[in-house]
């Protein structure tokens, strides 16, 4: 089972739900935790996992010979990034912009392009206790993130429960990270900015054919607008979390909250019941 942990807007808690889940339900199910926010990765500051391996994530580029070359301006024309560029009888390539599609090779007419890979990012894995830990991190000054959050879910082991932290908003890389996935835990915050984001989330996940349900922190601030959308919308909010400095100051020392909070195991396990009812509810439709 794929559990995505989601938010249309970054600063929502949805590392702070994706470790806390996972460590809620790490003695009762096989868990694997799969950071997919890669460019900033941080449920291991929570987990602190131990890494054993390093796999390096690469995207093929263009190599040009220049010997077969006659600067014809094809691929130039070709490439949709402007990764490739000729100025008179000189073919210029930018890897960093290269989205890694073979098409100006594909398509030279005098196969003066051959590939070459690009390092773009890393995956780790791991294990923090019981649970299995993986990561993606895109290499500073990288521009691609997705190829490196598809790397991550090849890590995907179907034999467990595996829960991905995407990154926030409702970009490529988070569609990335939440396709696929069995259910979409989006995590939101009652303003009317968590509410706009929500919205846009939910319509990712309607898109993606992925149900989901909300997580609301920081509540108790006297914006109900966002659970009167989700009752209007038909989405279950499955665990609220109120504002509470205490919690706060777990987040900022790296603490889980049911580390912290211990009696919000309870009601991780419980949302996390929900969401086994809602997917195989699903998945009996389709
Ligand atoms: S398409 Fe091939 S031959 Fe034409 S400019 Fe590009 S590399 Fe040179
Ligand atoms: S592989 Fe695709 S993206 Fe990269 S330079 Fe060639 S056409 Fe452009």
């Amino acid at each position: 089972m794929i559990i995505s942990i989601a938010s249309g807007k970054g600063g929502t808690g949805k590392t702070m739900v994706a470790t806390s889940l996972a460590a809620s339900i790490k003695n009762d199910y096989e868990v694997q935790l799969l950071d997919a926010d890669v460019e900033e990765p941080n449920s291991h500051i929570f987990l602190k996992p131990t890494i054993n391996n390093i796999h390096y994530v690469s995207i093929m580029t263009p190599l040009i010979n220049e010997e077969r070359c006659n600067h014809c301006g094809k691929c130039a024309e070709i490439c949709a990034f402007k990764a490739v560029v000729t100025i008179k009888d000189t073919v210029l390539t930018f890897p960093e912009l290269c989205h890694g599609c073979g098409a100006c090779s594909y398509l030279c007419p005098r196969q003066a392009i051959s590939e070459t890979p690009n390092q773009i990012g890393i995956i780790e894995t791991g294990a923090a206790g019981n649970i299995s830990f993986v990561q993606g991190k895109l290499d500073i000054g990288q521009t691609m993130p997705t190829p490196v959050v598809r790397k991550v879910k090849e890590h995907i082991d179907q034999k467990k429960i595996a829960i991905i932290d995407a990154a926030p908003g409702t970009s490529c890389p988070v569609i990335a990270a939440i396709k696929d996935s069995d259910f979409c835990l989006l995590v939101t915050e009652p303003t009317p900015f968590g509410l706009n984001d929500l919205k846009l989330a939910v319509e990712t996940v309607t898109q993606l054919s992925v149900p989901c349900g909300l997580v609301l922190n920081r509540s108790g601030i006297g914006y109900s607008n966002v659970e009167e959308y989700c009752h209007q919308e038909n989405i279950p909010i499955l665990l609220t979390i109120p504002l509470s400095l205490n919690i706060a100051r777990f987040y900022s020392e790296g603490i889980m909250l049911v580390e912290g909070l211990p009696e919000y195991q309870e009601k991780f396990k419980q949302a996390f019941s929900r969401i086994q009812e809602i997917a195989s509810e699903r998945n009996s439709r389709t």
